[in-house]
């Protein structure tokens, strides 16, 4: 439950994150339009006076609300950090917050309840969004609530407009006429706003995935970055729990990147980055291999499934695709040559096996450059 929970939190986009929300604030809606409902069917009440009633609505939003603050410090620790698109999460709450707003106003409200509705939806971003954007949401809604009850009180504004006396005919019952046209008008809304909600829901998932792509991106190389090298690599060493099958992991340096910049420029030294993340691109076959970027003339392979014996085949390739390979920047022509620390790793900590596979590399470079050094991830090199 905890397990499903943290990852349900962790891996929502803002999107479902929004919808999130507006279901789980439904209730909150629900049980005040249900308690309103039956209390304004009631003449006595109709007429605003039945002091049972109006307790009895109270007390049950009351323990509505204590539900969800108590669910509310539960879940606290357990939700992921809010994405960061403040303006579109802004935009939902506020339309939450509004919308209930809207209909209370018009269906009309007793203070308490209304504001118990809106400490539910409170409680409810809270878990969702960041404080910032959910207290300035409130605070607006509390603000608006608070100018209808003075409109009302000075007389300036109809209590309740939904809700007047053309709902009832003379003897107090509710009227036929009156409950379709409530209702229509009510479920109309709801489908344009719905619609409405969903085509926001769509474009937000859209920003959401075009973000996501970015921070996973290098923006030199249009390979993988480190950040998802590392989530990558983590994932497989999770995974290797259960499958019990190696996996290799490759650190490549550029040899002497450094004489290339200063011979040809930096601007030479990027294409030549560029050009070496294509031989890698190529030199690992299987779409289930990754390479990344992992620092300025660093890279790296997580090849899953694969024993040791097999990554040497592929590191023998990309090098041997790199020899082939002639460079040509500015009209100058030269080749590159890279060092690589190779693991196999059997679901090490993977601070352990990154450790390890530098100490490759750094033997390779020791041992004259344009070579690859293997080690399983917990066993000295060979
Ligand atoms: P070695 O064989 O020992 O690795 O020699 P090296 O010259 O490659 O040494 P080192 O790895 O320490 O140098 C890396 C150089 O790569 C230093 C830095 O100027 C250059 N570099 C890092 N990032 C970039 C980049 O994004 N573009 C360019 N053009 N150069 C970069
Ligand atoms: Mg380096
Ligand atoms: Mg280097």
């Amino acid at each position: 439950m905890r397990i499903t929970l943290d990852r349900l939190l962790d891996s929502s986009t803002p999107a479902n994150r929004c919808l999130l929300a507006v279901g789980l604030s439904v209730p909150f809606f629900g049980v005040f339009w249900m308690a309103n409902g039956v209390a304004f069917l009631n003449a006595e009440v109709a007429r605003g006076v039945q002091q049972g009633v109006l307790l009895a609505l109270q007390a049950f939003l009351s323990v509505v609300l204590l539900i969800s603050a108590v669910m509310g410090t539960w879940l606290w620790p357990r939700r992921g950090l809010p994405d960061r698109i403040p303006r579109a999460t802004l935009l939902v709450t506020f339309n939450i917050g509004l919308g209930y707003l809207a209909l209370v106003v018009a269906a009309g409200a007793f203070t308490t309840g209304m504001s118990l509705v809106l400490l539910g939806v409170l409680a409810v971003g809270l878990l969702l969004f960041s404080v910032g954007t959910i207290l300035r949401v409130f605070i607006v809604c509390v603000l608006i609530h608070a100018c209808q009850d003075g409109l009302v009180l000075l007389g300036w504004l109809p209590y309740a407009p939904l809700l007047n006396e053309h709902a009832f005919d003379v003897g107090g019952a509710p009227t036929w006429w009156w409950s379709l046209w409530q209702s229509a008008v009510f479920y109309v809304g709801w489908a344009i706003i719905l619609f409405l909600i969903f085509k926001l829901f769509t474009r937000l998932d859209g920003l959401h995935q075009q973000l996501a792509k970015l921070s996973y991106t290098d923006v030199l190389t249009g390979l993988a970055n480190r950040r998802y090298f590392m989530e990558r690599l983590t994932a497989e060493a999770r995974r290797y729990v259960r499958a019990k099958t190696p996996y290799s992991l490759i650190l490549i340096d550029v040899d002497h990147f450094k004489s290339i910049n200063d011979r040809h420029g930096h601007h030479a030294g990027d294409e030549v980055l560029r050009r070496l993340a294509q031989v890698l691109i190529e030199g690992v076959r299987t779409p289930t291999d990754q390479s990344a970027r992992i620092g300025g003339e660093e890279f790296a392979v997580l090849l899953p499934d694969t024993s040791l014996a097999a990554t040497e085949i592929v590191c023998r390739r990309i090098a041997e695709v790199l020899r082939q390979h002639t460079f040509s920047v500015n009209g100058q022509s030269f080749h590159l040559t890279i060092s690589m620390g190779v693991v196999e790793c059997r679901g090490e900590p993977i601070e352990d096996a990154l450790k390890q596979a530098d100490r490759n590399l750094y033997k390779a470079k020791q041992g004259g450059r344009d070579q690859a050094i293997y080690s399983m991830a917990t066993e000295v090199a060979r």
